[in-house]
């Protein structure tokens, strides 16, 4: 696996965030809470990770992976800090993130610390995830918090597992990051304007290529 760390040079990073996702397509809810996580948390580098066929999602219904990878691509271009991978898209088959980390990890040899950046909803699933202990001995977590999370709902949802999970979750408040990518492809295929939602490249790329609309 070789990726290129823009910002870092030669230097060996001390801290990455990985960030999985379909982004099908990136929205700047990704991005800005990628930027929020690099800065609070100190990380070298920001690493996206398109999904190939994520277990959770059926796949069928996602847009093919090189748009997503180029849609990706594209919105990381212009910061420093971001790079992406496609370690999950060269997979034929169903990418966990467990055997994402694991490969960060052994690539690091523990000397980086990991950060897996993601949507405070998606902490709720992590008992659910392959291997969560394993998981949670390589990486911490950085939860974005969308509106309507909160650490009470958690330990109200997590019941005794709260306590086992919880210090290694970071809350990371987003304001006002209730933007989806299902709300942007319902807008496109509505025929309405995404402008400033996603990146103008990303933007332009959708209608270039027709992803999302009606036929
Ligand atoms: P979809 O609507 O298709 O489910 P999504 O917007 O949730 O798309 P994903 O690619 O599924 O995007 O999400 C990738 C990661 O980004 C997940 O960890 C998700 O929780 C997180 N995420 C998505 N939207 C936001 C947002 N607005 N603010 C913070 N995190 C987000
Ligand atoms: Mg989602």
């Amino acid at each position: 696996m070789s990726i290129h760390f823009p910002k870092v040079g030669h230097k060996e990073p001390k801290a990455i965030g990985l960030m999985g996702g379909t982004f099908d397509p990136i929205h700047i809810g990704h991005l800005v809470t990628a930027e929020e996580a690099r800065q609070q948390f100190n990380l070298d580098c920001v690493i996206f990770i398109p999904a190939g066929n994520p277990p959770h999602k059926n796949s069928s219904k996602l847009t093919d992976r090189e748009h997503r990878y180029l849609m990706t691509l594209l919105a990381v271009a212009n910061n420093p800090y971001f790079t992406l991978s496609r370690i999950e898209l060269d997979k034929e088959e169903p990418s966990y993130t467990i055997d994402t980390v694991r490969e960060f990890y052994q690539k690091f040899q523990g000397k980086a610390k990991i950060y897996f950046i993601t949507g405070a909803d998606a902490v709720l699933d992590i008992i659910t995830w392959k291997d969560y202990r394993e998981l949670l001995s390589m990486c911490s977590f950085i939860a974005a918090t969308r509106p309507g999370y909160s650490l009470t709902k958690l330990k109200v949802l997590l019941g005794p597992a709260f306590s086992e999970i919880i210090p290694r979750i970071h809350l990371l408040e987003i304001p006002a990051m209730a933007i989806s990518s299902t709300y942007l492809r319902r807008k496109v295929a509505a025929g309405k304007t995404i402008k400033y939602l996603t990146p103008a490249s990303v933007e332009q790329y959708i209608y270039k290529n027709r992803l999302y609309h009606q036929e």
